[in-house]
């Protein structure tokens, strides 16, 4: 998964790409509202944390371009402590979500997977399709109820599939939202993942290869 940071206090941007980072996301930070935007235009992002209170381009405005240039990305805003109303403004701006600061590390993880997680459709932290089942909070996979050891990147990959079902994931986009930009881009470090994870959570067969394109996530509804 990968999520954009736009916050001007260089503590809190250090600590929220720090925590993110440790818990498996690509990050991108951004330090005001304009080069928030620049990221938010550049690259697809699985979801955003963006703080209001923004030099240059405040977080409002920059959540009211976005959505207004059809960027759908599940965007989770912090706002000051006492300023209800800019949780009201935050939310009518497009975002899905907010936290007043000062908050726990905990909390914001735990709202940021919510948001991802509904933006894909599931409304449970356990994602489960057929005998295969993901848990986000726990970061646990299990095939016909045995829990599968999976390396950290497998994980992700899986995860981001089982977050985007039912369409043609490719190669690039994979290695967009998983890795940070200085990732050595090898597509076939990629094919080696989805081959040691399709063994790994065999017999279930979800994960498809569409030849020339990349990988589908086939669910039964779909
Ligand atoms: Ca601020």
């Amino acid at each position: 998964m990968r999520v954009l940071v736009v916050e001007d206090e260089a503590n809190l941007r250090e600590q929220l790409a720090a925590h993110l980072k440790a818990d498996g996301f690509a990050v991108d930070a951004a330090v005001d509202g304009e080069e928030g935007l620049y990221y938010g235009r550049e690259y697809e992002y699985d979801a955003a944390v963006v703080d209001l209170g923004l030099p240059k381009i405040d977080g409002i405005e920059m959540i009211k371009r976005l959505r207004g240039e059809q960027h759908r990305f599940p965007i989770l805003v912090l706002t000051a402590r006492g300023h209800w109303q800019d949780k009201v403004e935050g939310l009518e701006a497009g975002a899905d979500d907010y936290l007043a600061k000062p908050f726990q590390m905990e909390e914001l993880m735990a709202r940021l997977n919510a948001v991802i997680r509904r933006a894909a459709g599931y409304a449970s932290p356990v994602l489960n399709q057929g005998q295969l089942q993901l848990d986000t909070a726990k970061k646990e996979v299990r095939v016909e109820g045995t829990a599968v050891e999976l390396t950290a990147y497998e994980y992700k990959v899986l995860e981001y599939l089982m977050l985007n079902p039912d369409r043609v994931v490719s190669k690039s986009e994979l290695t967009d939202h998983l890795y940070e930009q200085d990732f050595d881009r090898d597509s076939n470090v990629i094919e080696v993942f989805v081959g040691r994870l399709r063994k790994k959570i065999a017999p279930v067969d979800f994960i498809r290869t569409v030849r020339g394109q990349g990988y589908r996530f086939v669910t039964e509804a779909g």
